[in-house]
């Protein structure tokens, strides 16, 4: 990239905050998790990593916030390199649910097993698969991996927020227990959840952490290939169909990235070419997706002709 050009990129990247900024009234932060309700309304950020290196931000893109549904992605390479494919997805599907993401609506009415593993039914059943003595400490392993961050640490005081409030999930558990499809104890199987969706990231690390899934699993730095590339094919391809809940299709629509968001206010975004993105705004939508993180990316999508479709 020549001089001008990062310019050119900086100046878009300072554009698609302005314009993040000014749809941040239509959001609110997420209370039904207490510790969520104490975010910064005000907070918007955006990274943009390359494989060459380059990195363009803005913003609060290196305030920490709890990385919440983003950890489904995590979780889902964690369980398919140890539990593999044929076990994960003969527990879950992957097919796009047009429900909430914690719905628990068709577990009863269609199917037995979870529609896909972006919504909180599928990423507790992922979790049950990661069967490791140590799972916990081997996801955050991964993600400070990925992330390229190794500081990147579980906040006790959210996570511990959620375990004593998180009643819904606790129901999605029991009723797969009851179906007999989740394996082991619900309670083991959730404080695992809950401990992946608590951890704290920026910005920044989910730009790079886009990059690498961007650049087939490959780091360009030191050449290793952190994931198969089969592994990241299907993650990439669900985020694309489910990464944002039942707001999925108009998100495709118009940003047309595979993407993953969480009630943290963040959206991680894969970009063609090796280039990630990463965007933090606690402020969401009534689908519980950033409003300004959004708006942030069909600026970008648009202005760097990033759609996939396009
Ligand atoms: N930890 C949250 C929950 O399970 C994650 C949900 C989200 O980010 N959409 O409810």
């Amino acid at each position: 990239m020549t001089r001008m050009e990062r310019e050119e990129i900086q100046k878009i990247v300072e554009q698609a905050i302005q314009d993040g900024k000014n749809t941040l009234y239509e959001g609110k932060v997420a209370s039904y998790i207490p510790e969520l309700a104490k975010a910064n309304s005000s907070n918007l950020g955006v990274c943009i990593e390359t494989k060459e290196g380059e990195i363009y931000a803005s913003g609060d893109y290196s305030i920490p916030f709890t990385v919440q549904s983003i950890s489904k992605t995590f979780s889902l390479i964690l369980a398919l390199q140890t539990a593999g494919y044929e076990k994960v997805f003969s527990k879950i599907g992957m097919e796009p649910t047009g429900d909430r993401f914690d719905s628990i609506l068709q577990l009863e009415l269609k199917d037995w097993k979870p529609f896909n593993p972006m919504i909180n039914a599928g990423a507790i059943v992922t979790a049950s698969c990661i069967d490791l003595p140590k799972g916990f400490e081997e996801f955050l392993r991964l993600v400070r991996r990925l992330c390229g961050n190794d500081q990147i640490w579980l906040n006790e005081n959210v996570y511990r927020s959620e375990k004593k409030t998180g009643t819904r999930n606790r129901s999605i558990a029991y009723l797969l227990k009851s179906d007999g499809v989740l394996e082991g104890e619900p309670e083991e199987v959730l404080d695992l959840y809950f401990r992946m969706c608590s951890i704290m990231v920026t910005a920044k690390d989910l730009a790079h952490y886009a990059m690498i899934l961007s650049n087939r699993g490959e780091d360009p730095v030191i050449g290793e290939q952190l994931v198969d590339r089969d592994i990241v094919r299907i993650v990439k391809t669900l985020m694309l169909l489910c990464g944002m809940y039942d707001q999925s299709g108009e998100y495709a629509v118009k940003v047309g990235l595979p993407s993953k968001s969480g009630v943290g206010g963040g959206i991680v975004a894969v970009a063609p070419g090796g280039m990630g993105i990463g965007t933090f705004g606690p402020m969401l939508n009534q689908k519980g997706n950033s409003v300004g993180g959004e708006q942030i990316l069909r600026t970008l999508s648009e202005k760097l002709n990033l759609h996939l479709f396009a």
